[in-house]
């Protein structure tokens, strides 16, 4: 998916303009007009970098900034302030409370671009440290280690994707064919028995002799990861 910037600047021919550059280079806008809605925007929609402008109404950018720090939820988000000319006190201040990145208004938009993909490209590896989780269950996406209860479970390619599209989507039942649509691709021809031959290739795996069987059969519905089974255990 396109990586989604938010945008956070109350004067809107500013904003027009930095939709209209970020839309052309491929991005998704966010937009919010001051600070209070940059927050809750930043907590729901968890972009993957912020541009955030000085001068904002209700919440000074500063405080904005040592929020979104503050949080968990955007603590690793990559802040690129947008400052005035002659505030050069506060890029200093902005920079201590935990923005990477700074640029003076007025700014070229090839400019902005480049300081976006070099943020992005820095941020990636931290981003990529998610982590998925059910239950006795962890899945490190950067890591592509599974562990099981404290012990490390070893999936082949196709296992990992099919547990990491259950993990993604807690509790829910999928068909055979949303499973080969999501883990092998629409374009692959594979029989829907082949769905099942992996189901229990995983099952074998992940479930060691005395554990709960962590994948659910549903029948006439699908398969599903048991959340709560691990959780009892
Ligand atoms: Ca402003």
């Amino acid at each position: 998916m396109k990586p989604l910037l938010l945008v956070v600047e109350d004067e809107e021919t500013l904003v027009n303009r930095l939709r209209y550059n970020l839309e052309k280079e491929g991005y998704r806008v966010a937009i919010a007009e001051n600070g209070e809605d940059a927050l809750l925007l930043a907590r729901e929609e968890t972009p993957d970098l912020i541009l955030l402008d000085w001068m904002l109404p209700l919440l000074s950018g500063i405080e904005v900034c040592r929020r979104l720090r503050r949080a968990r939820e955007t603590r690793n988000v990559p802040i690129l302030m947008l400052t005035a000319k002659g505030e050069e006190e506060n890029k200093v201040r902005g920079l201590d409370t935990g923005a990477d990145d700074y640029m003076t208004k007025p700014f070229s938009p090839s400019e902005l671009a480049a300081r976006i993909r070099a943020l992005l490209r820095r941020a990636r590896p931290a981003l990529s440290e998610e982590k998925l989780e059910a239950g006795d269950l962890t899945m490190d996406l950067a890591t592509h280690r599974v562990h099981r209860a404290g012990r490390e479970v070893e999936l082949a390619p196709t296992e990992f994707r099919l547990l990491r599209h259950f993990l993604e989507h807690p509790g829910r039942v999928f068909n055979r064919e949303q499973l080969l649509n999501a883990v092998w691709g629409q374009d692959v021809y594979v029989e829907l028995r082949t769905v099942d031959v992996h189901i229990r290739r995983l099952r074998r795996t992940l479930n060691a002799e005395g554990e709960a069987d962590l994948v659910r059969t549903v029948r006439g519905a699908g398969y599903a990861l048991k959340e709560d089974a691990a959780k009892n255990q």
